[in-house]
């Protein structure tokens, strides 16, 4: 294995072409990160390069491809200006609290600002062992990789917050879990990496100092208006709860279970973040889990919000000695701000599923005639995805119907429902097909799809599946003809019943 680049090999007229870093986080107090370049890998070879997520941040796609370009997003090389550090973060996995968890497989080469101003977080994950792996070993396999790289495009293209990825490299080297698989490493763009995790490791330790310093940080990358207030970090945290309530409804509206929602997992940008065990409902059920770690369904579906609203309560309790000097001035102060989260998610996730119904007003019985159409696609394994895009067919003539009522075991039960909206319906403004569509994606990775791709990309080095399916879905919103496959619910023998977290 190489040895650890750190000089400059690159040549000065390509100075202009490589990334510029501007390494904020690397400027704060030491004990918040460690200091240490990525490990080397054997033979780094570009899988895929997101080129149009390059432009986005001003980064040259030609450069990236380069040699030198892929030796940096492989690790093998640290580009000047890059300061490479592992950050330290806390956690609650699965309720248990671990006060020390940090990047165990990821290091921050820097960040870059964007031409519109915007600063980003440039992430290598898989790179190596850190003073935070505990026994693991610091790497991540091709598969997993892939996963998150489409998981993360397909977020995008729905308009969610997210990380993203800039590219894959495959490592030339073996990842051991139980088997042996080929190795990879994701570039992750993040509008920052700071998590509730972030936020405990400190408050854990009594540091009321580096909390202070993680408020401002937090402020300066995700809201700045906070700093204006009277009580900068009671707006901070208002503003975190507000994304993560809008988040999650996001989440929900599309069909997509995170899988592990641990503190650690969960952004104050209000990106969405490591995508492991992740998966989107095929057949609608809010009980529903992928995760194979997560035995007790504490992550299922519908129990999404009531974790979100708990992890914030975790970043609560660490804000409590910079909110107020009195204490229980603090505490009713942070209660408010929590309170705040179940309307705010309540009202996204309203008027997103009034929205997927084509009704653009909130009028009497409308929560009503959501719940009972829910009820019934619960009851009847309706494909979460296909009965919200058919109902746009349904809505512009009633012969859409039979293509909607098909999804339910039992067809009468989407007729007993179809009466009600019907009425509603009429009560809106003609033409609410293409505002359906616009909203219900014809397309989600669905888990027979990516694991397809996944297994192509892994078992016969076949990245053609991988990229077809990137392809669809960039444009989750259009029908797509010829791709029809790529909207279908698994058949019984496709099913993926179980997501596993890759680690
Ligand atoms: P995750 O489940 O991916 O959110 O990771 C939880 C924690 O485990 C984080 O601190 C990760 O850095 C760490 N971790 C996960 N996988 C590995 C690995 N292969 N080597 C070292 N640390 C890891
Ligand atoms: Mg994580």
């Amino acid at each position: 294995m190489p040895d650890t680049v750190t000089a400059d090999p690159i040549p000065l007229s390509e100075t202009g072409r490589r990334p510029v870093f501007d390494n904020s986080y690397a400027r704060l107090p030491e004990r918040l990160f460690a200091r240490l370049p990525p490990t080397p890998v054997s033979a780094p070879r570009l899988l895929r390069l997101n080129t149009g997520l390059a432009e986005m941040l001003g980064l040259d796609p030609d450069w990236l491809a380069s040699e030198a370009g892929v030796a940096m997003l492989a690790g093998n090389l640290v580009p000047p200006g890059a300061e490479p550090i592992a950050q330290a973060y806390a956690g609650h996995q699965f309720g248990h609290f671990n006060p020390s968890l940090g990047d165990g497989r990821a290091i921050l080469l820097g960040e870059v600002v964007t031409p519109a101003g915007l600063r980003h977080d440039i992430q290598l994950k898989g790179s190596g062992p850190t003073p935070f792996s505990r026994r693991g070993d610091g790497r991540a396999a091709v598969g997993p990789v892939l996963r998150e790289y489409i998981i993360g495009e397909a977020m995008a293209a729905f308009g969610i917050p997210t990380t993203r990825a800039l590219a894959a490299v495959a490592t030339g080297d073996h990842v051991f879990r139980e088997d042996a698989l080929p190795g990879a490493v994701l570039t992750r763009v993040a509008t920052s990496h700071l998590r509730v995790g972030t936020f405990q490791y400190f408050a854990a330790r009594r540091d009321n100092d580096a909390l202070r310093v993680l408020v401002e940080t937090a402020i300066a990358r995700h809201d700045p208006a906070a700093a204006q207030a009277t009580n900068p970090t009671l707006a901070l945290l208002e503003g975190v709860v507000a994304r993560q309530a809008d988040l999650v409804a996001r989440w929900m509206l599309v069909g997509f279970i995170h899988g592990v929602m641990n503190t650690d997992n969960c952004a104050i940008s209000g990106e969405t973040i490591d995508y492991g065990p992740c998966a989107f409902l095929d057949a609608y059920h809010p009980e529903t889990v992928f995760s194979s770690i997560d035995q007790q369904g504490r992550y299922a579906y519908g129990n999404q919000p009531g974790i979100a609203h708990w992890n914030l309560a975790r970043l609560a309790e660490c804000l409590l000695p910079l909110i107020d000097a009195d204490e229980e001035t603090s505490l009713s102060l942070a209660q408010e701000a929590l309170a705040g989260f179940a309307p705010r998610f309540g009202t996204a996730w309203r008027d997103g599923l009034l929205r997927k119904l084509g009704l653009t007003t909130v009028q009497d019985g409308d929560e009503d005639l959501v719940q009972d159409l829910l009820v019934r696609m619960a009851a009847n394994q309706a494909d979460f995805t296909l009965t919200f895009r058919r109902l746009a067919d349904a809505a512009e003539a009633e012969v859409g119907d039979a293509a909607v009522r098909e999804l339910f075991a039992d067809p009468a039960a989407y007729d007993g429902w179809a009466v009600g909206w019907r009425a509603r319906l009429a009560r809106e403004p003609a033409g609410r097909a293409a505002a359906m569509r616009a909203v219900n994606p014809a397309f989600i990775p669905r888990n027979h799809l990516v694991e397809e791709a996944l297994s192509a990309a892994v078992q016969r080095d076949d990245l053609a599946p991988f990229e077809d399916l990137l392809a669809v879905l960039a444009r989750p919103f259009d029908d797509q003809p010829g791709r029809e496959r790529f909207a279908l619910p698994p058949r019984p023998e496709e099913r993926v019943t179980a997501t596993f977290c890759g680690t």
